[in-house]
């Protein structure tokens, strides 16, 4: 791979797991590069854009927000165009806008399950569709898909979420047998419970009956996952495609 800097874009990259991706892909030293240039995707917290190219951004590293709603196509396929004329190419891409919209199935309306789908399992098609054309001409690319750790064991009160992270595996899987002979990887990370914003809404003894279930004991960081996710883009894991990295602290074995 050139020695540029990579160009990464990740959507939902103000708050959470989704942050600490763009900040460890914006590393020193990450994924056989020095640094890596990002653009990242969110719905509606401008201020939230602004201090994180503010934070990260550097002399070395580009960072820029785009505002999107990932769950529409039009809007994913203009985001991209924007984001490869200002990083001037696309390496990476990391899907990682979610949402929750929790019920029992007896009180979930059409609406919740609609919603859900779309910003999770639509948005990894849409933004997967919009890379595919430059990752085929240049050959190369990394893209890693954030899945959960329900789309593998299922959860009440979560159908719509678990269907939709079961959809981003099969996703997944099918990207990589598609994209092998180009040259690139497709994989998913599915974390475990991780301590951002999605999991404060837990009150007290849900998050003690979670950990029960957690032989670290311990909720993971979005660190942990970032740093799970920035290998999968690294050269180390060029044999790597088709796969599903768990990063639970031992919760689904
Ligand atoms: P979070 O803190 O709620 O952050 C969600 C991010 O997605 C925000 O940047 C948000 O942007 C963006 N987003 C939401 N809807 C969007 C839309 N329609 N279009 C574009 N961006 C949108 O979530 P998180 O906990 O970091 O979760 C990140 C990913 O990890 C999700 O896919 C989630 O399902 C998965 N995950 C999380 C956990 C966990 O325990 N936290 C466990 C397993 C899997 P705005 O702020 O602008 O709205």
């Amino acid at each position: 791979m050139a020695n540029h800097n990579k160009r990464a874009i990740v959507t939902g990259g103000t708050r959470g797991i989704g942050k600490a991706i763009v900040k460890e892909l914006a590393a020193k030293s990450c994924c056989g590069v020095l640094f890596s240039d990002v653009a990242f995707i969110y719905n509606s917290c401008d201020a939230c854009a602004a201090e994180i190219e503010e934070e990260i951004g550097s002399l070395d590293t580009k960072i820029v927000g785009f505002k999107a709603d990932a769950s529409s196509f039009e809007d994913a396929q203009a985001t991209i165009n924007e984001a490869i004329e200002k990083l001037g190419g696309v390496d990476i891409l990391i899907n990682n806008a979610g949402i929750t919209r929790d019920n029992l199935l007896l009180r979930m309306d059409e609406a919740d399950f609609d919603t859900v789908m779309n910003v999770n399992l639509k948005s990894v098609f849409n933004y997967t569709k919009a890379v595919l054309k430059p990752m085929i001409q240049q050959k190369y690319g990394r893209i890693v898909n954030i899945a959960s750790v329900v789309g593998l064991i299922g959860n009440a009160g979560q159908s719509n979420y678990a269907a939709s992270k079961a959809g981003i595996i099969g996703f997944t899987k099918s990207m990589a047998k598609e994209l092998a002979s180009r040259n690139i990887t497709v994989n998913a990370v599915a974390p475990g419970f991780i301590e951002t914003e999605m999991t404060a809404k837990l009150n007290e003894a849900q998050r003690e009956a979670l950990l029960r279930n957690v032989p670290m004991g311990r909720l993971g960081t979005p660190e942990d996952i970032a740093k799970a996710v920035a290998f999968l883009c690294g050269d180390d894991a060029d044999y790597i495609t088709g796969q599903v990295i768990t990063v639970d602290g031992g919760m689904v074995m």
